[in-house]
């Protein structure tokens, strides 16, 4: 039996109580106020969406995940055929000290490899000089904490399905993000709080930047291909099974979906966030249900206890911490 809790919403974490002015930028070779970031016109990271990034983030000052972050970053550089030309340990130590000169605690920190730009004439991808940049700032939920206590209402997108996986492979963090940025203008324009794409055979992939996770009285279940394997998906299946709820990757059909007994969504930026409507109607109760909040409260306080968490100032050189 699950026992019944309350939802601990992390209400500091909200867009308004965030203060980006503090945000910090890396790129090409500098450390720059995020405000002033800027990469040129001819980068084919902007004109093809040539690129790959990832985002972690920071809890109470330490890296949460971070060896599984910079795993799936080398794994979407090299199939991509991207080099950000830094290595692992020094990608670390930047990230670090973006992290320490933002003096947050508390962040997302992107990092992306872009193709460059090519010699005047050239769009041989070859011939590109990769860029690589980066940028820390404060953490805040996809959703407002209101909604997270309510839970979004979501749209299963039936026309507009995600990009075939031989096309553009999801695995690589890519931002051909044309697909989710139409299905979103049709699902905020139909008064939904965001969007589910299907893949070509007509089961749930995922949304604009999360994974999604059904509750049944099987357990947990999550897209198993044609997805960006996202990391907090992953932590919310290693915390069920810690708690001794069943989860697994599989083939997730809408209907199962609708018919869950809870549902929820999975990105770095919020761990996870209820889902309580499918197109109107309710999922299970229409609340967040106690699964969902067992793993929340429990993604929270192992973060709390230093579960996965790399602290920044390990990973930073004594000589570069922050002077002010
Ligand atoms: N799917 C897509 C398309 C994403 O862009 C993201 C995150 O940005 C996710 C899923 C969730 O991945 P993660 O939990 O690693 O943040």
């Amino acid at each position: 039996m699950v026992s019944e809790e309350t939802l601990e919403v992390p209400d500091h974490l909200s867009a308004a109580q965030a203060d980006f002015s503090r945000a910090v930028a890396f790129i090409d070779g500098t450390f720059v106020p995020l405000s002033e970031a800027r990469i040129p016109v001819r980068d084919f990271g902007l004109m093809y969406a040539d690129m790959t990034y990832d985002v972690v983030h920071t809890w109470r000052g330490g890296f949460f995940r971070l060896e599984d972050h910079l795993d799936r970053f080398e794994a979407s550089c090299a199939g991509l055929r991207l080099a950000p030309g830094l290595p692992r340990n020094a990608l670390a130590a930047l990230l670090a000290e973006l992290v320490d000169r933002s003096g947050l605690a508390d962040t997302l920190v992107y990092f992306a490899c872009t193709r460059g730009q090519a010699p005047p004439g050239s769009r041989d991808p070859r011939t590109a000089a990769n860029r690589f940049f980066a940028y820390a700032q404060p953490l805040v939920l996809r959703g407002q904490p209101d909604e997270m206590r309510r839970g979004l209402d979501a749209t299963i997108s039936r026309d507009i399905r995600r990009i075939p996986a031989n096309s553009v492979n999801p695995v690589w963090k890519n931002t051909h993000w044309g697909d989710f940025t139409r299905a979103l203008f049709l699902a905020k324009d139909a008064g939904f709080d965001t969007t589910i794409l299907l893949d070509q055979e007509g089961n749930v992939a995922e949304g604009p930047g999360f994974n999604v996770v059904a509750v049944t009285r099987e357990g947990l279940l999550a897209a198993e291909a044609g997805v960006l394997e996202g990391i907090s998906c992953r932590t919310m299946m290693e915390i069920a099974a810690d708690l001794g709820i069943a989860g697994r990757y599989g083939t997730l059909a809408p209907e199962i979906l609708a018919a869950a007994d809870e549902a929820f969504i999975t990105s770095t930026s919020c761990g996870l966030f209820p889902l309580t409507r499918l197109d109107g109607a309710p999922i299970g109760s229409g609340r967040p249900g106690p699964v969902t909040t067992r793993l929340l409260n429990t993604y929270y306080r192992r973060k709390n206890e230093g579960w996965r968490i790399t602290p920044v100032a390990s990973l930073l050189p004594n000589t570069s911490r922050r002077a002010s």
